[in-house]
């Protein structure tokens, strides 16, 4: 079944202003799987209109929280009774596996929704009596959102934005990946039929570089700009939104180390790290892509580690039973495979993997294995730079100052995972660790309180609770004198 996408535009869909459009293709076969309208600046600028009037003139934003929130809990139910359809949909457009879209995706934009509802229903607000001064917070919607969001978890990255922008009062529009269309505006009829009122939730499409993105980042009539994509693009966006001093919320890409010292537990390690670097075929922001193992057990490591690797089913991510599915698209599996044969000109030695499958199993679709390089330095390009996919880089350690120093040493610092049963070094590490998540004998578990985001060029700000709060209203401080 092919899909035909149109923008949403107030309560309107709508083709592209100029009746352009492009295809989107499913990464399993390379079949054609989508037509989707190609949107132009006018469609942009319809779209923050629309927003803006709702904002300005619709019910939304002078909502109590807590009608706001009963509307947002009924969109997440909506999602729950649709999970089978929304999952079969993220899994056909982006590849993701169907046990991943349907148990850990899924699920996680209906708790997106009721989480940041709750969160801003139950804020706390402080105020200060001081005599014959009270003072006090109030946190207004900021008001028109544009959400700009990545391929690679589509429907949850998109309500991670959206819905505390909703939640605390903003009308959004969103504009996700070209290559996965489809979730998004099933997302949006659902939410319609919900009871969202109209223009708060705008969807275009199209790409980044193109039109349709210019009036999302660089209008004056938009307040905030959440995006979340790679470091390259959160430059320009950053470049477009400074023109109109708009404040920009970036979460971009990863080069995380994940340690394991000698005397980490290797039932809980191993399977750890092979999720850290294979689940979502690597195309993870948060990917432990590089593998740091003690000197005295990197050998057993090892020999786990690329078995384990070895016996991770890939292939047609709607069966069950796969693990690995297919990568988003052809020109990314070039990529991949274009760091694979760097890492090898740069003395890498590839351990498994290392080249594209072709088997009838898997020809036409976009299949790379789990692939394991040893032999380079930190310093290799393959080491410093995001790859994006099933490729591990495996380097070796023997202190704990330089296991540290190697994971610090990247331009990027969004996550570090860290593997030992040591209570106080994981408590040391996790101090000196520059990256905004720091995990320790676990991987991907999190609290939406806390704050999520990443340092160097891996992140700007920090969304999550009351981080989320603080960017998408604008807290102004009131200061009343009670005596006439
Ligand atoms: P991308 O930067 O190519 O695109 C992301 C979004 O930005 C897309 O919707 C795209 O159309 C849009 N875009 C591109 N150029 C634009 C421009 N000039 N102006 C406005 N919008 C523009 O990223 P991608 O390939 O879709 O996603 C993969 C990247 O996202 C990786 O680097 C990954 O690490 C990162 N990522 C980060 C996180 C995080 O939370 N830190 C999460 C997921 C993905």
């Amino acid at each position: 079944m092919t899909h035909t996408i149109h923008h949403l535009i107030g309560n309107e869909w709508r083709a592209a202003s100029d009746g352009a459009s492009f295809d989107s293709h499913d990464p399993h076969d390379g079949s054609h799987l989508a037509t989707v309208a190609r949107g132009t600046a006018e469609d942009g600028d319809a779209a923050i209109t629309a927003a803006r009037t709702a904002f300005d003139e619709g019910p939304w934003a002078r909502m109590a929280p807590k009608e706001r929130a009963k509307i947002l809990h009924a969109v997440a139910d909506a999602v729950d009774d649709h999970r089978a359809e929304l999952s079969d949909l993220e899994t056909r457009d982006g590849g993701k596996t169907i046990t991943q879209s349907s148990h850990a995706e899924i699920p996680r934009v209906a708790h997106n929704l009721r989480f940041f509802a709750d969160y801003a229903a139950m804020a706390e607000n402080e105020a200060y009596p001081d005599g014959d001064l009270l003072s006090y917070t109030l946190y207004p919607p900021a008001g028109v959102v544009s959400a700009i969001s990545p391929w690679n978890a589509p429907l949850m990255l998109a309500t991670w934005k959206i819905a505390p922008a909703l939640a605390f009062g903003n009308t959004v529009v969103l504009k996700p990946a070209p290559q996965t269309p489809l979730t998004a505006n099933r997302f949006a009829e659902l939410a319609l039929e919900a009871g969202l009122p109209e223009g708060v939730l705008n969807v275009v499409h199209g790409f980044g570089g193109e039109a349709v993105a210019g009036p999302l980042t660089s209008d004056p009539r938009v307040d905030r700009i959440t995006f979340t994509g790679s470091s390259a693009t959160g430059v320009k966006i950053l470049q477009a939104a400074a023109a109109n001093h708009t404040p920009v919320s970036a979460e971009m890409g990863g080069k995380s180390a994940n340690i394991v010292f000698d005397d980490a537990d290797l039932d809980i390690a191993v399977p750890m790290s092979i999720r850290a670097i294979f689940g979502g075929n690597g195309q993870v922001c948060l990917s432990g892509s590089r593998l740091l193992v003690q000197s005295g057990i990197m050998d057993a490591f090892l020999d786990r580690f690329v078995d384990a690797a070895q016996n991770l089913a890939v292939g047609d991510p709607k069966d069950p039973a796969t693990v690995v599915g297919p990568l988003i698209e052809e020109k990314h599996l070039e990529k991949v495979h274009g760091y694979v044969e760097l890492a090898q000109e740069e003395g890498g030695k590839v351990v498994t993997g290392g080249s594209r499958l072709t088997d009838p199993a898997h020809a036409p679709g976009f299949y790379y294995p789990p692939t394991v390089i040893t032999g380079l330095t930190n310093s290799s390009r393959t080491a410093r730079e995001e790859i994006f996919g099933p490729v591990e880089t495996v380097l070796g350690f023997d202190t704990e100052d330089e296991a540290l120093r190697i994971a610090n040493d990247s331009p990027y610092g969004l996550a570090g995972i860290l593997f030992t049963q040591n209570l106080s070094r994981a408590h040391r590490m996790a101090a000196r660790w520059r990256a905004g998540t720091v995990w320790i004998n676990t991987f991907f578990e999190r609290d939406l309180r806390l704050p999520f985001g990443g340092e160097g060029i891996s992140g700007l700000g920090r969304e999550g609770g009351r981080y989320s709060r603080e960017f998408f209203t604008e807290p102004r401080a009131v200061t009343i004198r009670l005596s006439r």
